[in-house]
């Protein structure tokens, strides 16, 4: 099991973090102050990648990452930056982190950058996480999920397939036997109706008018598109 440590001193911030890493398929490993975090990576030397808030009640992030650095080279450090001056992101980069976070930030953005730092980091072998980000909507397609302008969308296995082959081919009209074969398998006994309710359903839930779609569009006597 790959292991996160997510040094954060505002309880709902980390709950939420937790919540999602765990989701991902991480061990989340919690802390509230600088001094926390150290002990809990001396407890747990085998922590891949470290998360570091910068605003914290006995020390700043930057002396938690300089203090890590200096007895791990390894270990992946994102820096959790509340605001978005460059200077934070200078020092961070400076005292040795790798990445940073600007707060307020997704759960697929944070999966997505610590996804990355582990294959960086060299202990991924699973890796083969795609995201795909188009216009408002973030795919990630190692925990299924699919967030529109920073709100998760909650969606079926079929309506997640779907949508990842749109996503996959942005702009390409696909007929609807198209999308039964790529979602359903080409033993799919049913009709090409399914498609249709699929779409509708999916509709409902991404679009900002289902009047009128703009994501999916429709190629009359054929099939959709994603995108107009
Ligand atoms: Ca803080």
């Amino acid at each position: 099991m790959k292991k996160v440590l997510i040094l954060e001193d505002e309880v709902n911030i980390r709950s939420f973090v937790v919540i999602n890493l765990t989701r991902a398929g991480y061990v989340a490993i919690e802390a509230g102050t600088g001094q926390e975090a150290l002990d809990r990576l001396r407890e747990n030397p085998d922590i891949g990648v470290a998360i570091l808030d910068i605003m914290l009640p006995d020390m700043d992030g930057f002396e938690v990452c300089r203090n890590i650095r200096a007895g791990n080279k390894k270990i992946g450090i994102i820096m959790l930056t509340a605001r978005t001056q460059e200077m934070d992101k200078v020092t961070g980069l400076m005292t040795g982190a790798d990445d940073y976070v600007t707060k307020p930030f997704s759960p697929a953005e944070l999966t997505a950058r610590i996804d990355a730092l582990f294959r960086r980091v060299g202990g991924d072998s699973s890796a083969n996480t795609e995201v795909l980000v188009q216009g408002p909507f973030v795919l990630n397609t190692r925990n299924h999920s699919m967030e529109k302008n920073g709100v998760r969308v909650r969606l079926t296995q079929v309506e997640y397939a779907i949508l990842t082959l749109f996503m996959r081919n942005p702009g390409r009209a696909l007929s609807r036997e198209e999308i039964l074969n790529a979602v359903w398998g080409p033993d799919f006994e049913g009709e090409l109706k399914i498609v249709d309710v699929n779409i509708r359903r999916l509709r409902i839930k991404i679009e900002d008018n289902t009047a009128e779609p703009t994501y999916i569009t429709t190629v009359w006597g054929f099939g959709y598109k994603w995108g107009a």
